[in-house]
């Protein structure tokens, strides 16, 4: 028998037994199966599936599971519920992204340093905000009721007071996305995905002090910028912006 590993995603849970919400689960599989099949066996209808992913790798309801799987099964919706300005309108769980207000800046660094997608200029108008939440399908983290009373947006979080790490936290605890969590993938000061490199690969870029210190790097090649000193962090990492 061919086992593997299952969790099912937001409104997904409603279908499973109490012991398999919000949860890895392993199950068992006999035979040859479509990941459809095992999806409906499992008491979820395919219909509310959006998006499977096997691996951590996108995969029609076609493939034929393997063993040692790790299934990830995401809704066609996502809600947000939080404190009465719940937003829910159709588009589908493929990428979680932010975008944080003026008021939420002091989580924007931490978010990108566990590798989380967070748009953040202290200049953005309120409008700016909003038309960026829709068309690249961010969700609005705010610490502003009504700016989630807008009728156009369609996916935002209110973040009451609390610590920085409480704020994050909360987030990364209400969209169960702790296993998204990548530390050090994302430039700290624009946001874009950082690459790996070597010392050797870019020694004309580093001093002899830091050579000494650090024996892995991360560039980002999108913000233009050599301020890496400010990004250093504990563990033998540094953070180049070119
Ligand atoms: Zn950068």
């Amino acid at each position: 028998m061919a086992k593997g590993t299952f969790r099912f995603y937001e409104e997904l849970n409603d279908y499973l037994p109490e012991h398999r919400k919000k949860v890895d689960f392993e199950a068992g599989i006999n035979g040859k199966k479509s990941i459809k099949d095992i999806i409906e066996e499992c008491g979820v209808p395919a219909t509310e599936v959006d998006l499977v992913l096997i691996n951590g790798k996108s995969v029609d309801f076609n493939y034929i599971f393997q063993d040692g799987d790790r299934v990830s099964v995401y809704p066609v919706f996502e809600s947000l519920n939080i404190q009465n300005v719940t937003q829910l309108r159709r588009f589908p769980l493929r990428r979680i992204q932010f975008i944080a207000d003026i008021h939420l800046k002091d989580i924007v660094k931490p978010m990108r340093m566990l590798g989380f997608d967070i748009d953040f200029n202290g200049s953005y108008t309120t409008q700016d905000i909003i038309g960026k939440s829709i068309q690249e399908k961010r969700i609005i983290l705010t610490k502003r009721k009504e700016l989630l009373k807008s009728k156009s947006i369609t996916h935002g979080m209110l973040i009451r007071s609390g610590s920085t790490v409480e704020q994050i936290k909360c987030v990364i605890d209400y969209l169960d996305i702790n296993d998204r969590i990548k530390p050090f993938s994302r430039c700290l000061r624009c946001n874009d995905q950082l690459e790996h490199r070597q010392t050797k690969q870019i020694m004309d870029r580093i001093s002899p002090g830091t050579k000494s210190i650090f024996e892995k790097y991360l560039l980002c090649k999108s913000c233009g910028k050599q301020d890496w000193r400010k990004n250093t962090c504990q563990l033998k990492v540094d953070i180049i912006c070119l």
